[in-house]
């Protein structure tokens, strides 16, 4: 779990106003779910034979009355849970979008930690391949804004629940056949969730995995068709994608679309965004049945990824310093920095005493342009002398009214 330092906070700062315009281009609203929900959701929605549930977790007791709860380590259960809550569907489908913390107790690594931060993007309600194909074209505008371009799309289709159910049994009978060289995981999701053995990073499973039956032939026609559409739609929108074939989830809910945005400029945690269809798991949770589409992009990976391209963010920095010298001259600052703030300079008024000189090391520090230097003589006259520090240019004093505007022209 990280501290996002000063330093580190002007690049988060730009990503969630870049954010903020770019889902309101595409009206999607924001939804804030509380961060912990009871864990049943998340077992119930996630899958209980996923890794996320199995062993990412944070989950504890709340010993003031015996609630079973988790830190949400994804946001769409939360998400779904409030749609159907507030009913927020008898208006209509909806665009939503969530962003914020997430926990899971995953092994710690560069590009992975246990408190990490989504962006996610929810379409509710919408049963055809234009909302697929809308939530892609917007992540495509998002990394144009970011300018983020060694990113590539993978997407698939895992089908209708019932093709799924044949694939499965397909699959199982060919994975039987290499029973004893199956590693621990697979060997007991063999049974339980066979499909999830599809998604294993152990070299030896990828081996055995490339001669598995590939669910794709199994696909029943209508989602198949909706794959098409939106492959036409990406295409008209030239938008390029691969078609990867193995590309599962790690989380149950998902049908038909799937896709993934990766980079090879992060090593082995390459996925900035995930997501897919989960036209299911709304009446899963207890809603009535709707369609719904959504992805969530991980927060420290793309700021990675626009670290590695050099975008640093701009950080706070003072259009002027108030340097003062004395009593009444502290006193008479005060007024300058308030009126100064009042025509919507960003200021920040020395503190700590020192004389002018070790202000004035200060003031240039700070990266502000100008300092204001009040001393005596200021005080008298009711003006300021303001010195540009970043440019060769003569000191000058002026009234404190109109200073702001005058600074502006400099
Ligand atoms: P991965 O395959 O990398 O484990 P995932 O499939 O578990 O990802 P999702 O649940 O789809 O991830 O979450 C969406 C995105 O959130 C991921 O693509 C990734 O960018 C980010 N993410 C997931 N887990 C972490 C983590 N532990 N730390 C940082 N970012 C994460
Ligand atoms: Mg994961």
């Amino acid at each position: 779990m990280n501290d996002i330092l000063p330093d580190e906070s002007g690049l988060w700062a730009f990503f969630e106003d870049t954010i903020r315009t770019w889902l309101a281009a595409y009206g999607y609203r924001n939804l804030r779910t509380p961060i912990v929900e009871q864990t049943d959701l998340f077992v119930r929605s996630i899958g209980e034979v996923t890794d996320i549930v199995e062993k990412e977790m944070y989950t504890f007791v709340d010993h003031l009355n015996g609630e079973n709860l988790t830190l949400r380590p994804e946001g769409t259960a939360s998400c779904v849970r409030a749609v159907i809550e507030h009913n927020l569907l008898y208006a209509g489908p909806q665009r939503l979008y969530y962003s914020g913390p997430m926990f899971r107790h995953e092994r710690p690594q560069k590009g992975r930690y246990r408190q990490f931060h989504q962006v996610g993007v929810e379409a509710l309600g919408f049963a055809g391949p234009d909302i697929d194909a809308e939530l892609i074209v917007m992540c495509a505008r998002l990394w144009r804004l970011l300018g983020i371009s060694d990113v590539r799309l993978e997407i698939s289709t895992l089908g209708s629940t019932e093709s799924r159910s044949v694939y499965r049994a397909r699959l199982i009978s060919y994975l039987e056949k290499f029973c004893d060289d199956l590693d621990e995981d697979a060997r007991r999701r063999l049974k339980t969730n066979p499909l999830r053995i599809l998604d294993s990073k152990n070299p030896a499973m990828r081996e055995i995995l490339a001669g598995a039956p590939r669910l794709f032939d199994d696909l029943d026609e209508d989602s198949l068709a909706h794959f098409e559409a939106l492959q036409r739609i990406l295409r008209n929108q030239d938008i390029s994608f691969e078609i990867n074939n193995r590309l599962v989830r790690g989380l149950d809910y998902y049908n038909r679309t799937v896709f993934e945005w990766v980079t090879d400029k992060l090593g082995a945690q390459g996925t900035i965004c995930a997501g897919g269809r989960y036209d299911g798991l709304i009446a899963q949770i207890g809603g009535k049945p709707a369609p719904a589409c959504g992805f969530a992009m991980g927060i420290e990976r793309i700021l990675a990824l626009m670290g590695e391209n050099g975008a640093v963010g701009a950080h706070a920095i003072p259009d002027i310093y108030v340097v003062h010298q004395g009593e009444a001259a502290a006193e008479f600052s005060w007024k300058v920095a308030e009126s100064l703030r009042d025509d919507g300079l960003k200021v920040v008024l020395h503190s700590g005493g020192g004389n002018f000189k070790a202000q004035m090391k200060k003031a240039d520090a700070s990266g502000a342009r100008f300092a204001a230097i009040i001393g005596e003589d200021e005080v008298v006259a009711g003006q300021i002398s303001i010195k540009p520090l970043r440019e060769a240019a003569e000191q000058i004093r002026v009234d404190l009214a109109g200073a702001a505007a005058l600074l502006g022209n400099i």
